[in-house]
């Protein structure tokens, strides 16, 4: 029997077990000390002033639509190349949720469609209030151009950074929210770092870092009162929140997985370069690598087919599987999901994105993955390319 090659997956090391055991053992196993030190550690990281640690990037992208006051009627567009938390994250607050095309050869949001899209979308007066661009895979998008658009058209930007902690752009880290309101990374354990569950949002907006830490925390605030305080008791609501907090058990784990955070990437992208010496022999296919502006963590190994159809992809696809490599599919377009669909998109709306998701796939790239089993990976697909 073959041994399965997952496509992703996290390492635990003995200081990450020690980490959690202290807090374990410490006062506070809900959000506290640990909690607050992984937010300082996430925004120092990424050279931005606030941090608010939340259970999931679901959450803090949630929490993101909220601060920036996105509310029934307002539009908010988005990549359709991404988790479809990406595009939810809009529908929890009421608003109408749009698609931006994608660079057929990066999975990106395409900035000369972006611009086509916002131009005409400003004469109808539809115009977003905010969008979130996708890192996909560690890449950043182009943020100065999306940042020159944004100031024309008055937008805002949440940019979601679920893939790209450690990531650069333009030779600072991605998160510094040179060129957005907010941005959002997520601690999955199929990212980068992983804290179990959970997310962080990061701004330099002060306004902004104080209404996503109420938003966390059921709206509750207990300092500013607009009533006066009747007793040490006391506390005020003065908008309804949810309880988005990450615990200390999930910091602690974040917190020793940060320390190694430069280690973890040289090790990525060392795997990238195994590959792309390996691949050179195999001319139907490419990895897709970072755009000349920014440096990747390689959060995936996404590989494009040229000239492939819908169906040998598919076929494509279900050999590796069937030979223990597990690949996946980085997207299937959010707006071909039943429930978007439903909403009134369909195919043919997004075509470059459409076209990517048919001929692209991402093979295995995880700390510990040995040179043997790359080898592995790109044996089968030769092999796969062969019999298709
Ligand atoms: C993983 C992911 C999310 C959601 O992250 P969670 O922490 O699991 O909520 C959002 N957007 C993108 C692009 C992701 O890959």
């Amino acid at each position: 029997m073959n041994e399965w090659i997952p496509y992703g997956k996290h390492a635990i090391t003995d200081q990450d077990i020690e980490y959690v055991v202290q807090a374990l053992k410490s006062e506070t196993i809900t959000q506290g000390p640990r909690a607050e030190m992984f937010e300082r550690g996430i925004a120092e990281t990424c050279g931005s002033k606030y941090g608010v640690t939340f259970n999931s990037a679901t959450s803090a992208l949630h929490a993101a639509n909220i601060a920036l006051g996105v509310k029934k009627g307002d539009i908010v567009w988005t990549s359709t190349i991404s988790f479809v938390a990406s595009a939810n994250c809009a529908i929890y607050c009421g608003a109408d949720v749009d698609f931006i095309d994608c660079d057929i050869n990066t999975g990106l949001i395409s900035l000369k469609e972006l611009g086509v899209k916002l131009e005409n979308a400003s004469k109808i007066n539809k115009l977003p209030k905010v969008i979130i661009p996708v890192h996909l895979g560690g890449s950043s998008c182009d943020m100065r151009e999306m940042s020159e658009l944004s100031e024309i058209y008055g937008f805002h930007i949440i940019e979601d950074a679920s893939h790209a902690i450690g990531s650069t752009y333009d030779g600072e880290p991605v998160g510094n929210c040179r060129y957005s309101d907010i941005t959002v990374f997520s601690f999955h354990p199929v990212k980068i770092i992983t804290s179990g569950e959970g997310g962080c949002a990061v701004t330099n907006n002060v306004d902004i870092k104080n209404k996503l830490s109420t938003i966390r925390s059921h709206g509750i605030k207990r300092s500013n009162f607009e009533f006066e305080s009747p007793g040490d008791w006391y506390y005020e609501m003065q908008s309804v929140g949810f309880n988005y907090r990450m615990n200390d058990l999930q910091a602690s784990l974040g917190l020793s997985q940060l320390e190694r955070l430069q280690k973890i990437i040289r090790e990525r992208r060392r795997q990238i370069q195994v590959y792309k010496d390996l691949i050179t022999d195999i001319k139907e296919i490419r990895i897709i690598t970072e755009p000349i502006y920014s440096k990747s963590c390689y959060h995936l190994a996404i590989i494009q087919i040229m000239n492939i159809t819908k169906r040998n992809h598919s076929k494509l696809f279900k050999y590796m599987r069937e030979n223990g490599i597990g690949v996946q599919l980085h997207y299937w377009p959010i707006h071909l999901q039943p429930f978007y669909r439903k909403l009134g998109f369909q195919e043919g709306d997004f075509p470059n994105a459409e076209t990517y998701s048919t001929t692209s796939f991402s093979i295995p790239l995880y700390p510990g993955l040995t040179g043997d089993s790359q080898k592995k990976v790109v044996q089968v697909l030769g092999t796969g390319l062969g019999t298709i």
